[in-house]
Order: structure tokens, then C-alpha cells, then sequence
């Protein structure tokens, strides 16, 4: 048996941000219909904020807020797709590559199901993977905290990496 060439790295990346009226909203590089979005000095899309955390921890980055500060005016209201091509770079540097992307989304709206497939297809494409590599799940919350009261949307990503 020939030793394997291959290293794999896990990473996680969680991600919160709070939802207010007339926002635009979205959510894994997807844009929704709703009457709430996520505040954030860039886009804040907390689902794509949270898979670049997830990839820079795999890869033992820096973690998102550090490499693109909320207080560098380059990234206010900044595209957060943006930033996932330049993790994608940086970790292409290192020889690695994103293998899997396991996506779980906490909201109440707007209500992801009828655009899961467009999400994952969206955040595939941004990490250089085949969209059966990603997988999207929506969660409500349960009317318990600020997600179940409808204040706030969080994103919990797993990647794993490896060798390119
Ligand atoms: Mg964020």
C-alpha cells in the first residue's frame, strides 16, 4: 500500500448577524425577496462569511475579520464573494484546495428552501467545487433566541480541505 499523499484539514466557521427592515438580503451569494437583511459593514452575508472561516481555519489562516477588517472602508458594503475568491487564492498559494462544504443556515425569513439549490450551486462555484460537494441545510429557530425571535440570521459551516 502506497502511503497517502494526501493531508486533510477541517475548519469551522460560525457567523451571526443581525436582520433589520429594508436590508437587502443575501444569503450565500444569493440575493432573496424579503423585508429583512443582514447588517453588516460589507454585504453581510453571514453564510459566506462563515465558509471563509471555515477554509482559513482548515488552512490555519488568519480568520476572516483580521484579513478584511469592518474597519477598512475598502469593505464597506463590499460584495462577500469578494472575499471568498481571495481565500481561494491564498489557500491555492498553500497547495491546498476545498474538498467539501457542509452548510447549515439559521433563519426565520427569508425562508431559504425554494433557493437551497441556487445557494449551493453559488457557493460550489465560489470554492471551486462540484455542487454535490456542498450541501446547504435551512434551520429555523425554533421561536427561542434572537434567530427563533426573528432578530438575527446564523450561518455554521464545516470544509475540508486538501492537497490541489
Ligand atoms: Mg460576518
Amino acid at each position: 500500500m502506497t502511503a497517502p499523499t494526501s493531508r486533510p484539514r477541517i475548519g469551522l466557521g460560525i457567523d451571526l448577524h443581525r436582520l433589520a427592515p429594508g436590508r437587502a438580503c443575501v444569503l450565500g451569494g444569493v440575493a432573496f425577496e424579503s423585508p429583512v437583511g443582514p447588517l453588516g459593514h460589507s454585504d453581510g452575508d453571514a453564510v459566506l462569511h462563515a465558509a471563509c472561516d471555515a477554509v482559513l481555519g482548515a488552512a490555519g489562516l488568519d480568520d476572516l475579520g483580521t484579513l478584511y477588517s469592518d474597519k477598512d472602508p475598502q469593505n464597506a458594503g463590499r460584495d462577500s464573494q469578494d472575499f471568498c475568491r481571495d481565500v481561494l487564492r491564498r489557500i491555492a498559494e498553500r497547495g491546498l484546495a476545498v474538498w467539501s462544504l457542509d452548510v447549515v443556515v439559521e433563519t426565520e425569513l427569508p425562508k431559504l428552501k425554494p433557493r437551497r439549490a441556487e445557494m449551493r450551486e453559488r457557493i460550489a462555484g465560489l470554492f471551486g467545487l462540484a455542487p454535490d460537494r456542498v450541501n446547504v441545510k435551512g434551520k429555523t429557530g425554533e421561536q427561542v433566541d434572537a434567530v427563533g425571535r426573528g432578530e438575527a440570521v446564523r450561518a455554521t459551516v464545516v470544509a475540508l480541505l486538501g492537497d490541489a
